[in-house]
Formats: structure tokens, C-alpha cells, sequence
């Protein structure tokens, strides 16, 4: 189902997870459907890999009573009143109450209530979805395994209140239908997975070009592949293709240029122009 905006209405907690992260990763990911597997992602899979097995069942709403024992893995709840959806890697009972737990690599931050905001608000969602289907759930966790630590969350109004908004905020920029800006000399950017497509430095760079205080320092791209080579396609509406001489071709209307350098159909590009400045 779409709504007006043309975007799906069923919004899910992994996309509200990226808004907080960076919104134009959101908008890359969510709008523009983009998706580039990285180290990051692919050990994520591997974390994932025991909990997306589905495993035991859920029972009915109605039927939770205390005492009862639940473990279901891999299950997915969603709300057509609230326009979204989660994968839950498990839920579990506590003390009579429903707990989501949420699988993630790494590890918490060392300050604050442990939690990483963009954990907080998917962990959160999991949580609003149990309570809107009717179970008892006032807390959750996440899980990071590189620390082996089971960080809670407890619901909370402001937690509901910061869920809400933020739901409003990421339907608003999806529907803008206009990339947000990229992150200025984030460390979050040489590990995001779309950082070959997103090019936050080279758009800061050409758009921003040097402001006092801010950086303009363009950091190198590392190519995901050992035979892989960044490639830096600077003028507008210019496409790339190989051609039977076993070279690669940029196009602008009209000239062809050609690339000295020997390129093979094998050799992946890490790295193309961004499709929208910001
Ligand atoms: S590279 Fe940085 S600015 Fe670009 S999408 Fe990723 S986190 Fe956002």
C-alpha cells in the first residue's frame, strides 16, 4: 500500500534506525532503494544469523498470563494504525511481561543509558508495536555482542513522544523528495555502507567549497575489493560503461572520453557520483 506521497505507508523499525543514524541515509536507502553490502553489514548478517532462524511461537494477545514461558525468535509485528513494522530477532517473557531483544554487533556507547540513539528508537518501535498488539511490554533490550551486553530500555511516555516525532520527521523528508545534505566530517561515514554513492566529502566539498571552522578535507575512498579502484566521474550528466576494447568509457553528450588506463568488466567501480547534490 502507498500513500499519497507515492512512498509505501508501512514504515519499518530498521529505516527509522537509519533516520537517526543519518537522514540522508535514510532517504538513499528508504527513497531511492539503494543497498551496498560492507564488512559492517555482512557481520551483521553473521550476528543475526541464530536469531533469524524462526524459532518457538508467540501466543495470542489474549492468552499471555504470568508464569507463561516465551521465546519466539524472528518474528514480525506491525501496526496498520501506526503505519509500521518490525522484525523482532526475539521476545521473550519477564516478570509476567513481554520483552523485545534486539541483536546488535558491536557495542554500546560508554556514557549515557548505553544505548545508541538510532538502537533506541528501533528497540523502541518493537516495543510500541508488542504494547499496540496488545501485550504487556514496559522494557527491552538490546544485545551487543561484541561486549555480550543486555543494555535495557523501559518505556517510557518521552520514549513514546520521541517514537512519534521521529515517525513524523522521516515520513516528512521521504516525502520532500530531496536528498538531506550529508553528515560534515562524521566519523559515522568511512564505515556507512553507501559512503561509495553518498561521496559526503566530495558533495561537502563542491558544495560548501572552504568555510572558516569547517573542514573541506576530502578523505580518501577505501575501495571495498582488493582489485577495486575509487573513481572520481566529476562532470554532470556524464555516464560510464565498458566497451568491447576492454576499457572503460565515459559519456557526455556528445564527446566520448576515453580512460587510458586498462579496465576489465571484472574490476568493480567502488565508488559513482552521488545521483542529487544536497
Ligand atoms: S556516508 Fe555519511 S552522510 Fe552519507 S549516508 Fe553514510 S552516514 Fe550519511
Amino acid at each position: 500500500m502507498e500513500a499519497s506521497d507515492g512512498q509505501p505507508e508501512t514504515l519499518p523499525a530498521r529505516m527509522l534506525n537509519e533516520f537517526v543514524y543519518c537522514p540522508r541515509l535514510f532517504y538513499l536507502e528508504w527513497v531511492q532503494g539503494e543497498f551496498v553490502e560492507s564488512v559492517d553489514t555482512l557481520d551483521g548478517h553473521r550476528t543475526h544469523r541464530r536469531v533469524d532462524e524462526e524459532r518457538g511461537s508467540l501466543p495470542k494477545a489474549e492468552e499471555w498470563a504470568e508464569g507463561l514461558k516465551v521465546r519466539a525468535r524472528a518474528l514480525s509485528l506491525s501496526s496498520d494504525r501506526l503505519g509500521l513494522v518490525a522484525k523482532l530477532d526475539l521476545l521473550e517473557d519477564e516478570e509476567g511481561k513481554a520483552c523485545p531483544v534486539d541483536y546488535k554487533r558491536g557495542h554500546g556507547p560508554k556514557d549515557g543509558d548505553g544505548l545508541w540513539d538510532a538502537d533506541r528508537i528501533q528497540l523502541g518501535v518493537q516495543m510500541l508495536l508488542a504494547r499496540e498488539n496488545g501485550y504487556p511490554c514496559e522494557r527491552g533490550y538490546v544485545y551487543y555482542a561484541e561486549t555480550r551486553q543486555r543494555v535495557p530500555l523501559l518505556w517510557t511516555e518521552a520514549l513514546e513522544r520521541l517514537i512519534t516525532e521521529t515517525v513524523v520527521r522521516a515520513r516528512e523528508v521521504a516525502a520532500e523528495g530531496r536528498i538531506p545534505a550529508p553528515l560534515v566530517d562524521s566519523p559515522k561515514c568511512p564505515r556507512c555502507s553507501l559512503v561509495g554513492i553518498c561521496l559526503p566529502d566530495e558533495v561537502g566539498f563542491l558544495s560548501r567549497g572552504p568555510k572558516e571552522g569547517v573542514s573541506v578535507e576530502v578523505r580518501p575512498l577505501l575501495a571495498a575489493k582488493d582489485d577495486a579502484l575509487p573513481l572520481y566521474v566529476h562532470r554532470s550528466a556524464t555516464t560510464t560503461s565498458s566497451c568491447r576494447s576492454s576499457r572503460l568509457r565515459t559519456m557526455r553528450c556528445p564527446s566520448t572520453y576515453r580512460l587510458k588506463a586498462p579496465w576489465s568488466p571484472s574490476k568493480a567501480i567502488c565508488s559513482r557520483s552521488a545521483r542529487e547534490g544536497p
